[in-house]
């Protein structure tokens, strides 16, 4: 009883956390426009048109609405996934379809709470463990909108970046002064970082920003930081590279993908991310039973 209550509050906090991932997405991206226009950057004039309105709304004015017809969503326009569904996907008052968009983020927020909480990997018995875990929760809302809005623009806005470090280091601290080994577990954080975040640095410095750009540098950091243990690193590292050629490979075979097809490797990196945190010990545990 105790566990399906767990459960389904899991669920409403994640479908409501991700219904403000994807509105959180949108606002950034309207304002990003209204940035590189005034950058004199060339943007796409029907997106502007579409999101503009968006940064016109203050913070205590700030109702959603629809982008076509500037419907004002009520209060039960908004409720995660219910309405989508009630609605079909589309506009009350204009029906034009709203985009299969925002339930796909709140179901995978929704799918990432629970899942976290049933391969969280470390013991919950004391309150800065369970902490630990409520910023890996938090933390997950911010990959969010970092992987939808890389994966549909091809950029990790900063603001999110730095939120996902700044839970980073409190969850990294909790990590180590958890820990009974201080000093290893602070190098391992310290490993973390140099392979999350120093391998790209690296490779951004040799190319010139031309291979990766910056932004990666910084999600690996927050990453980095939010497994705090330099093999779960590694793992993540190898995993996001192999979810990537599974992907790119067959794409290049049937053609879909060019050779100097931009790939964003932000998803890739939080998919890696996901796998190394709820199974990597797992999986190190199992390699090394092989081993021996
Ligand atoms: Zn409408």
């Amino acid at each position: 009883m105790e566990q399906f209550v767990i459960h389904i509050t899991l669920i409403i906090f994640g479908l409501c956390l991700g219904s403000f991932a994807g509105a959180s997405m949108w606002r950034l991206r309207a304002r990003q426009l209204v940035q590189d226009k005034i950058d004199g950057e060339h943007i796409s004039q029907n997106e502007y048109k579409r999101l503009h309105k968006l940064t016109e709304s203050s913070l205590m004015n700030d109702h959603s609405q629809c982008l076509n017809c500037s419907y004002r969503l009520r209060w039960y326009d908004l409720i995660p996934l219910l309405s989508w569904l009630a609605l079909g996907g589309k506009c009350r008052k204009c029906r034009k379809p709203i985009g299969y968009l925002e339930p796909l983020i709140e179901i995978g927020v929704a799918v990432f709470f629970v899942a976290s909480y049933a391969f969280w990997p470390y013991p919950l018995s004391s309150g800065l463990e369970v902490a630990r875990l409520v910023l890996w929760l938090i933390a997950g809302v911010g990959l969010a909108i970092l992987f939808a809005y890389d994966t549909i623009w091809s950029l990790l806005p900063d603001q999110i970046s730095f939120t996902v470090i700044g839970i980073g280091v409190c969850s990294a601290f909790i990590t180590i002064i958890g820990s009974n080994d201080k000093i290893g577990a602070l190098l391992s954080v310290l490993g973390s970082i140099l392979i999350l975040s120093g391998i790209y640095w690296m490779i951004y410095i040799i190319s010139k920003g031309m291979w990766i750009g910056f932004g990666d540098i910084k999600l690996g950091m927050g990453l980095a930081l939010l497994l705090a243990d330099w093999r779960l690193a590694f793992l993540a590292l190898f995993a996001a590279n192999f979810v990537g050629c599974l992907i790119v490979l067959p794409a290049m075979l049937i053609g879909k993908l060019k050779r100097n097809s931009h790939i964003p490797f932000g998803p890739l990196l939080i998919v890696g991310f996901v796998i190394a945190g709820l199974a990597g010990n797992y999986i190190i545990s199992l390699y090394f039973y092989n081993l021996t």
